[in-house]
């Protein structure tokens, strides 16, 4: 059977970060779907998000660079909300990805047309830009308020990351939840069969 890809969880689509890092999901009967398994398909991520222009073309360096990244953002967040040891390396990369490009817009000068300024985003530098957008998300959440409300998915095998919009939400979506009160259900007309005998 063919499973259909989950819906965005919450907070992911205000998240880049939380998107990158459930762009790969694990689905049930062993399925694993990548968003970054190619080149192609990592430039049509990006281009799906607007961190490249259409015409972007990237080679398979930059998508080992951009899931390398995911790896260091998957890890900072599964340290915030279980807790326990952060791998080292982790925060060097986060923040190596923050300082890869240039935000700021630089002054420039062309005699007769005087100053002007502009950002920087030369076509070698496309994936150094999204990269440090998408860390500065990351920092943004890590870091701030709403960092509180990070959790990952409970339903096996799924973990996504989401932010909870109540309470005590365990699930990144309404498809996780109904898999695991099904799986509860079965579980226990099963022990109620295996009593009656
Ligand atoms: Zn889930």
């Amino acid at each position: 059977m063919n499973e259909p890809s989950l819906p965005p969880s919450p907070g992911s689509r205000e998240h880049v970060s939380l998107d990158l890092v459930n762009s790969e999901i694990h689905l049930p009967a062993g399925v694993r779907r990548d968003a970054l398994e190619t080149p192609e398909s990592t430039t049509a991520w990006l281009v799906e998000r607007g961190l490249v222009g259409e015409d972007a073309a990237l080679q398979s360096y930059c998508q080992n660079r951009l899931s390398g990244l995911r790896g260091h953002l998957r890890e900072a967040f599964a340290t915030r909300v279980a807790g326990g040891h952060l791998a080292p390396g982790t925060v060097e990369g986060i923040n190596a990805a923050l300082a890869a490009a240039p935000n700021a817009s630089l002054l420039h000068y062309v005699p007769g047309e005087g100053f002007f300024r502009s950002l920087e985003h030369p076509a070698t530098r496309l994936v150094e830009h999204a990269m440090s957008v998408i860390a500065e998300d990351a920092v943004a959440l890590l870091a701030g308020d709403e960092s509180e409300r990070l959790a990952r998915c409970e339903a096996e095998p799924c973990m996504r990351f989401f932010l909870r919009t109540h309470g005590r939400r365990q699930w990144c979506s309404v498809r996780c939840g109904d898999r695991v009160r099904a799986a509860r259900a079965y579980a226990r007309k099963r022990a109620e069969a295996g009593s009656s005998h």
